[in-house]
């Protein structure tokens, strides 16, 4: 490292949000330019019917190719931009052609593998027109080897595939990633990727031996090629960001022949008290790694709510049985509750599916039970238990609004053994757990969608005092533009840039953005350059320079990475609570400062 050198296309984050309605950008011309240059750089045919999808030529099949992965609907109804026309390589020279074609016309890329961006990012541009879509979806090839315990899979494929093609030659094999089965390999990976087995073996991203890469060159390459600082990048970088990842090398994990699952349900009045819950987050990192016990909330339509405490176990029943009457005797597991099951079962069980379904259901994505909803999501990290006080008021918050949904995930074991800086993904020793809020509907209605993004906002507002601050953490994966987008002003998105690549990725983002070699051209790999300009050391000093003033500071304070000193009002984790009075009404951050230090004495007492 040491090379400052700049930076990638972040193009997730150049997307520039407006509801105005723009119509589709494509033109014959400029598809017939990309096909014939397309001839000129690669030998493999690729038959136009299978391959090439435009408005032009076919506005149904069109729209039906845009929308066939396209997870969350908000992104795929009318007002949204529409690539120009959509791209399905057949053979990976097609992606190293297509890059350099793209290049060759100033046109922009956006890549899909399986379309389950949150915002929508992989098939929607808001800033750059036109724009392409490279759809990866034909690469889907997966191969394992059993006996070298790994496996190469394309980025077309989904989770769902590979975890099929694996139990297909052993029992004893998995993978660990995500629990829906129809996440692509692409996107997924390079964000992190984490499931029920993160405990015991980190993320999918931790379990990566080698990857296929094309570069902003159009240049296959491989982990030896591309060199030790890009394969760091793009394992937890990041989607959309490095290249156009073809396929990766992955480490296959040794699952035992019998898993135990359960679920045990609670009501608030069976937990009045919340000393199950607030017990479950004191506990929940540290048990055994085998163990991985998540919490769903549940919201129903008369405004209730449950909570629903899931375990995963790598193991048999009858020990399972042992740990949680040693740890976790509160919850009240029986053996009534726990089904003794194969990896592979647990997959389907976890990916929403009947225990005794056929193993195929996890090849065909139009069977999954996550269904394809207008949704908005967030993310959050804690480091400490959030305190009685807190997940009542969170309950309150949650039943207001019924198409809510949250659940929160342990980390620890294996996540907290690998060390922060071992891949972009900084969130490992001292993160207790990861929280999802969403919002998710199957109606499109602007009424009710901005209701809910209301209410998803007020929530993540209100849940500021109890999770991570200074940076507020946020899962790269769950993409959330709320945190901060970029605009044209390329300087301006570099600073602005610090403030949420710090929450994506801690001090990590400054390898990422500074350090990682860039290659020779900066831009075009997907869309545009405003976030890969290389900026001189005197603009990468100026420390918080974007604290303008007394106000602006104050709003900036959820997404500040580096105080300024100069700052007219103190560093948050520097007030007193007698400091904090005459601010609250205009921040709820230094609110939380108080209640934070108030928090502390409250577990103090409560762990008593
Ligand atoms: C229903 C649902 C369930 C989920 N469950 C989990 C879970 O259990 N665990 C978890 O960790 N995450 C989960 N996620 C989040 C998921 O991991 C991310 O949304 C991930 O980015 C999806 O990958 P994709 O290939 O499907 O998405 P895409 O939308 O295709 O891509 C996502 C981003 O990556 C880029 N990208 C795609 N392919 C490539 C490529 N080949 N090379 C370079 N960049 C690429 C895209 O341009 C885009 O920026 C879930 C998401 C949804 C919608």
């Amino acid at each position: 490292m040491g090379k400052s050198k700049a930076l990638y296309t972040f193009s997730f984050l150049a997307v520039y949000f407006s509801f105005c309605t723009i119509t589709p950008t494509s033109s014959t011309s400029l598809q017939d330019d990309f096909i014939n240059c397309l001839h000129e750089n690669t030998n493999v045919d690729f038959p136009l019917l299978e391959t090439f999808f435009s408005p032009e030529r076919n506005v149904s099949i069109y729209k039906e190719v845009l929308q066939s992965t396209a997870h969350n609907l908000r992104y795929v109804t009318e007002s949204m931009p529409k690539p120009g026309f959509i791209f399905k390589p057949v053979h990976e020279s097609h992606v190293q052609a297509s890059v350099i074609c793209s290049n060759q016309l100033g046109l922009h890329h956006r890549v899909r593998s399986g379309g389950h961006d949150y915002e929508g990012l992989s098939f929607v541009s808001l800033m750059e027109t036109p724009f392409i879509l490279i759809d990866l979806s034909k690469l889907r090839q997966i191969n394992v080897d059993i006996e070298d315990n790994s496996a190469w899979v394309q980025s077309g494929a989904t989770i769902g595939e590979l975890y099929y093609r694996i139990a297909e030659k052993s029992k004893l094999h998995g993978f660990p990633a995500g629990l829906c089965s129809t996440v692509g390999i692409g996107g997924h990976i390079t964000g992190g990727g984490d499931g029920t087995l993160l405990r015991k073996y980190g993320l999918a991203a931790d379990n990566v031996l080698d990857a296929k890469i094309v570069n902003a060159d159009g240049k296959l390459l491989n982990r030896a090629a591309m060199g030790e600082d890009l394969f760091w990048a793009i394992r937890g970088g990041g989607g959309g960001s490095f290249g156009v990842i073809l396929a990766w090398k992955l480490k296959l994990v040794p699952v035992p022949e019998t898993l135990t699952m359960f679920t045990v349900t609670k009501t608030l009045e069976q937990d009045p008290e919340t000393k199950i819950l607030s017990k479950w987050q004191r506990i929940a990192d540290k048990l055994v790694d085998d163990l991985f016990l998540r919490v769903m909330f549940r919201v129903a339509g008369d405004k209730t709510l449950t909570l629903e405490y899931k375990g995963q176990f790598l193991g048999e029943k009858g020990t399972l049985m042992e740990v949680m009457k040693k740890y976790f005797p509160e919850l009240g597991l029986t053996q009534e509750d726990c089904i003794e099951v194969t990896w592979i079962e647990s997959v389907l069980a976890n990916a929403g599916f009947p225990i005794d379904s056929p193993l195929e259901v996890l090849l065909n994505p139009k069977l999954s039970p996550y269904v394809k909803v207008y949704f908005k999501g967030k993310s959050d990290f804690a480091t400490e238990p959030i305190p009685p006080f807190g997940l009542k008021g969170m309950f309150k918050k949650l039943v207001e609004e019924n198409t809510s949904s949250m659940f929160m995930i342990p980390y620890g074991g294996m996540m907290a053994k690998i060390p922060e800086s071992e891949t972009p993904f900084a969130h490992r020793k001292g993160t207790i757990l990861k929280i999802h809020y969403a919002t998710n509907s199957t109606s499109e209605d602007g009424i009710s969608l901005n209701k809910r993004t209301k209410w998803i906002r007020e929530m993540y507002s209100y849940m500021t005092p109890y999770v991570s601050s200074n940076p507020r953490l946020a899962y790269v994966n769950y993409r959330d533009l709320d945190l901060g987008t970029n605009t044209k002003d390329s300087k301006a998105n570099f600073i602005k840039a610090q403030t949420w690549g710090a929450q994506y990725f801690k001090n990590n983002f400054n390898r990422l953005e500074v350090e990682i070699p860039t290659p020779r051209h900066e831009n075009n790999i997907q869309n545009i350059n405003y976030f890969t300009k290389v900026l001189s050391a005197s603009d990468t000093n100026k420390k918080g320079s974007f604290v303008l003033n007394k106000r602006h500071a104050i709003e900036c304070l959820p997404l500040l990475v580096q105080w300024d000193e100069s700052a007219t009002i103190p560093r948050p984790d520097k007030v007193s609570p007698w400091e904090i009075e005459p601010l609250t009404h205009s921040s709820n951050i230094l609110k939380s400062v108080f209640l934070k230090n108030k928090r502390q004495s409250e577990i103090d007492d409560f762990g008593k």
